[in-house]
C-alpha cells in the first residue's frame, strides 16, 4: 500500500470485523489499529509467533512502512500471508494547511465519506498532536463548534492512531534516527473519547508503546466532559494524564454549557477525578481543569471565586481557553481584562492557571473551532442552524 495520502474510501473493518463469515470471504484485518495485545493474538490466530507481532508494529509505527513488500526482516513466504489476509490502511488526508503561526490542521477523510480534524500545535521543543476520536460528537456543548455539527459515528482505533501516523510521516519524524516532531499528543480533537472507550484506549496503548512511537505516559492526555462511568474504568486500562471539560463551577450553569452534567453533576466528575489520580502509580500527577472563558457568562470574578472553592482539595491546574468565535454562535470571547483578572484570582488563591494562546485561528484550528464534514445523523446540525437564522431574523426585526 501506499501513504495515507492516496489511499481510496472503502470499507475499513474493525479487527472484530476481520472474522469470516459463513457465506462472504474474511475482510483483511486492518493492522494499522490493532494494540499491542490484539496483534499478538491476531498473529496467534494464523500460527505465526508472537514475536512476529512486535515486528509489525515497528515497521508501521516506528518507520511509517504501509507496504508489507518493504519489510525486508520478514520472510517472503509470510509477506504473502499478510497480503492475503491484512492490510494496513490509514484514512486519507484531503487536506492540510499551516497556519502562519506554525500550527497544522489536517482534514481527514474517514469510511463513509465524513471527514473529521486533527491539529498540530508547535511550542518552542514541544509539538502537540491534537486527535480526534469521533465523527462529530454525541455530547452537545453549547460553545462547541463540534457539537453543532452532530454525530456520525465512532472513529476506529485505525482513524484515531492513523491521525498521529499521518501527522509523523508529514513532519517526516518516522524511522531510525529521525527527530521526533510530535512530543505530546492531547485526545481533544472532534468527539468526546471517553463515549469512544475501547478504540481510544487502544489508539492510546499505540502512542505509548516502546515498540510504536514510545511517548510517556504523562505526554498522552485524554481530555473528558465528564463520562463518569468510563472514567471509573480508564485506569484499570491506562495511565495517561487526565482532564476535565468543567466550563462552570455550579451545576445550574454546567447543564447549560455541557449537557452531560445534566446526568453525571460536577460532584460526581470530580469523585471520578479524584479516584482517578488516587490510582495513578505516580502520585505526583495532576489534573487538568480546562475552562472556556465566555464573555458575561461563566468569567466574573464570582464565578473564579466557585471554581477556587471547588478545586480546593484536587491537585490540578487550571487551563483558561478564551472563547473562540465560530459562525452562528452568539457567544463572545471575554476582554482581555477580565481573562487577566479571572487569572489573577486564582493564582492569588494558589492555583496554577495559564491562559491558553490562540493558534492557528487563521485556518480555524483553534479550540473549540473544529468541524470537519459530519454525515450529521442526529440532524442536530440543521436544529441549530434554524435556530440561528430564526435569532438573526428576530434581530433584524428588531433594529
Ligand atoms: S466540547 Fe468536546 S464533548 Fe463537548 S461537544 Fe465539543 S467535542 Fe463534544
Amino acid at each position: 500500500m501506499s501513504s495515507g495520502v492516496e489511499q481510496a474510501s472503502g470499507q475499513l473493518p474493525n479487527q472484530g470485523e476481520a472474522q469470516a463469515t459463513a457465506s462472504a470471504p474474511a475482510a483483511p484485518a486492518n493492522l494499522m489499529g490493532m494494540s499491542p495485545t490484539q496483534m499478538r493474538d491476531w498473529f496467534a490466530s494464523i500460527d505465526e509467533k508472537p514475536f512476529r507481532a512486535t515486528q509489525l508494529l515497528k515497521w508501521i509505527h516506528q518507520h511509517g512502512v504501509d507496504d508489507f513488500d518493504q519489510m525486508t526482516n520478514l520472510a517472503k513466504s509470510l509477506r504473502s500471508k499478510l497480503q492475503d489476509l491484512a492490510e494496513i490502511r490509514p484514512p486519507v488526508v484531503v487536506e492540510e494547511k499551516l497556519s502562519s503561526d506554525g500550527t497544522r490542521k489536517w482534514l481527514i477523510r474517514v469510511t463513509g465519506g465524513s471527514c473529521v480534524e486533527t491539529v498540530f500545535i508547535p511550542e518552542g521543543e514541544r509539538g502537540t498532536l491534537c486527535v480526534s476520536s469521533q465523527v462529530g460528537c454525541s455530547l452537545d456543548c453549547s460553545f462547541c463548534s463540534t457539537g453543532k455539527q452532530g454525530f456520525n459515528r465512532d472513529l476506529t482505533s485505525a482513524e484515531i492512531i492513523g491521525q498521529l501516523w499521518i501527522a509523523a510521516k508529514s513532519f517526516d519524524s518516522l524511522g531510525s534516527g529521525k527527530r521526533r516532531a510530535i512530543s505530546n499528543v492531547v485526545m481533544m480533537g472532534m468527539g468526546e473519547p471517553l463515549m469512544n472507550f475501547d478504540n481510544v484506549v487502544a489508539a492510546m496503548q499505540l502512542m505509548m508503546d516502546d515498540n510504536c512511537y514510545g511517548l510517556s505516559k504523562r505526554r498522552v492526555t485524554l481530555s473528558t466532559a465528564g463520562v463518569v462511568p468510563q472514567m471509573d474504568r480508564l485506569a484499570d486500562h491506562v495511565d495517561v494524564s487526565l482532564a476535565i471539560s468543567l466550563h462552570a463551577a455550579n451545576d445550574e450553569l454546567r447543564n447549560q454549557l455541557v449537557p452531560i452534567n445534566r446526568k453525571y453533576p460536577i460532584a460526581e466528575l470530580l469523585r471520578a477525578s479524584r479516584d482517578y489520580l488516587a490510582r495513578m502509580p505516580d502520585q505526583r500527577r495532576k489534573l487538568t481543569v480546562e475552562y472556556t472563558l465566555i464573555d458575561q457568562v461563566n468569567d466574573s470574578l464570582e464565578d473564579a471565586a466557585q471554581l477556587a472553592r471547588l478545586m480546593v482539595d484536587i491537585p490540578c491546574k487550571i487551563n483558561l481557553i478564551p472563547f473562540n468565535p465560530f459562525p452562528l454562535s452568539d457567544y463572545r470571547r471575554p476582554s482581555n481584562n477580565r481573562i487577566r483578572a479571572f487569572q489573577h484570582y486564582l493564582m492569588d488563591k494558589g492555583y496554577t492557571a495559564t491562559v491558553r494562546t490562540t493558534r492557528g485561528e487563521d485556518i480555524d484550528a483553534a479550540c473549540g473551532q473544529l468541524a470537519g464534514a459530519v454525515n450529521d445523523l442526529t440532524r442536530r446540525s440543521q436544529r441549530h442552524r434554524n435556530k440561528a437564522e430564526s435569532r438573526i431574523a428576530a434581530t433584524e426585526v428588531g433594529n
